[in-house]
């Protein structure tokens, strides 16, 4: 860009940095998110003309964020355009997964690639504070000691647990039993890496991952409800995540739907999640008070799969209860829609039946277009997932932080389409 000395063109180009950083972060959010597209395709989705999209891509490849290639030959007629893809490595984040049963870390790039990966069980007993972060911290030491080396540029962390997302502190994670913990900081301390932390709810980031990469990607209303020990959900309202005064918003486990009903973990009564949760499972195939956990649902599932018409007859309970809290929502937030993860990922095939009834029942507009309710897609890892993408957010918005390395060995590709004659065919 040239710059002038004018106060008038001073600002025109400071305009056009915040502009080319806009175009930067669309190119690379595009293929992040979707996978590896045209430059031709980029031009299209971005309105920007070829040549600076070459441009914006050749400053990508210099920064070690994407990679060219040439498209194979398709035999149709026209000039291929160089195909761009993320490079995984070029940003690597560590996530990590604070759950009830395990914990998980992982190494992830860009493009959402699990580079590598450790989950342990933990016993429920031994969940505290101090004892989590220790292990966490030796998990990561293990992962990074079995992984190839590279440099970790933040840091992502998903919790069972209600979180401030603006300084990583866990107000409360009532099946943890954890309350007013620094989490960030205690993690910043016990990881000893110089690089910035963000935390959030695992039903939030699980929402993210699967609206960005899974089930919800391309719809503008989606919820994700995610079954661990207790139950949350992420809302995304009109293309962004309903976040709430402070952050705090999607904690539909803990809707009252039944004023006198159970004892909830949160000291509340008659949540949903005392009729839809783990506990509630356990209550429903008569093993109230023995310890949940994922080897117990397993149980439950091949039970469900031979046919065993007790736990056929308690799941579809379940389901109802599903089935009408998930009308509340539906009336409420109009989804396009609805993805069961975790616990109730796994469950789905059984209570689905029960849930469409009670939808069916209960919700206003059910003449009108059909509510989704499908399984996750992104399986046990959607937590690391997402952990990753807040923690990449920033490089996201603003490829320019990335380092120019000037030696990456490969120069920006010719467009075909820049050139007269059609020289180059992959
Ligand atoms: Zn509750």
């Amino acid at each position: 860009m040239t710059r002038h000395s004018s106060p008038a063109s001073a600002f025109a180009g400071v305009a056009s940095d915040a502009v080319r950083r806009q175009n930067l972060s669309a190119i690379l959010r595009r293929v992040h998110a979707h996978g590896p597209a045209s430059r031709s395709t980029l031009a299209t989705l971005t309105g920007l003309n070829r040549s600076t999209v070459g441009a914006l891509v050749g400053d990508l490849v210099d920064r070690g964020l994407v990679e060219e290639s040439n498209p194979s030959a398709t035999g149709l007629p026209g000039r291929p355009s160089p195909i761009v893809a993320v490079r995984p490595t070029g940003a690597v984040v560590l996530a990590v997964e604070l759950s009830v049963d395990s914990i998980a870390v992982g190494l992830v790039g860009l493009g959402g690639t699990i580079l590598a990966r450790r989950r342990t069980p933990r016993e429920r007993e031994n969940r505290t504070v101090d004892a989590v972060i220790a292990a966490v911290a030796e998990e990561t030491r293990l992962l990074r000691g079995s992984a190839e080396p590279v440099e970790i540029r933040a840091i992502g962390v998903a919790v069972a647990g209600v979180v401030r997302r603006s300084d990583g502190f866990l107000v409360v994670a009532p099946n943890l039993e954890w309350r007013d913990v620094p989490l960030r900081q205690r993690l910043s301390v016990a990881l000893g890496l110089d690089v910035p932390i963000v935390v959030g709810n695992d039903a939030d980031l699980v929402t993210l991952a699967e609206h960005t990469r899974g089930v919800g990607e391309g719809t503008t209303d989606f919820i994700c409800l995610w079954g661990e020990a207790g139950v949350g959900a992420g809302i995304v309202s009109e293309g962004r995540p309903l976040r709430g005064r402070s952050g705090l918003a999607g904690e539909v486990g803990h809707l009252p739907l039944r004023p006198n009903g159970r004892r909830c973990h949160c000291g509340a009564r008659g949540c949903w999640e005392t009729e839809i949760g783990e506990d509630a499972l356990l209550r429903a195939i008569g093993r109230e008070g023995e310890p949940g956990g994922p080897a117990r649902v397993d149980d439950v599932i091949a039970a469900a799969e031979r046919g065993d018409s007790a736990t056929l007859e308690a799941l579809a309970t379940i389901g109802g209860w599903l089935g009408v809290g998930l009308a509340g929502l539906v009336n409420l937030l109009d989804p396009q829609r609805i993805a069961l993860g975790g616990l109730f990922g796994r469950l789905h095939p059984f209570v689905a039946p029960a849930i469409a009834d009670e939808l069916d029942r209960r919700r206003m507009t059910r003449h009108r277009e059909p509510v989704e309710v499908v399984p996750a897609e992104l399986g046990v890892d959607a937590p690391l997932v997402g952990a990753a993408e807040i923690a990449l957010a920033p490089l996201l918005d603003n490829p320019s932080d990335a380092p120019a390395r000037g030696d990456s060995g490969q120069g920006p590709l010719r467009d075909m389409n820049e050139e007269v004659t059609p020289a180059l065919t992959a």
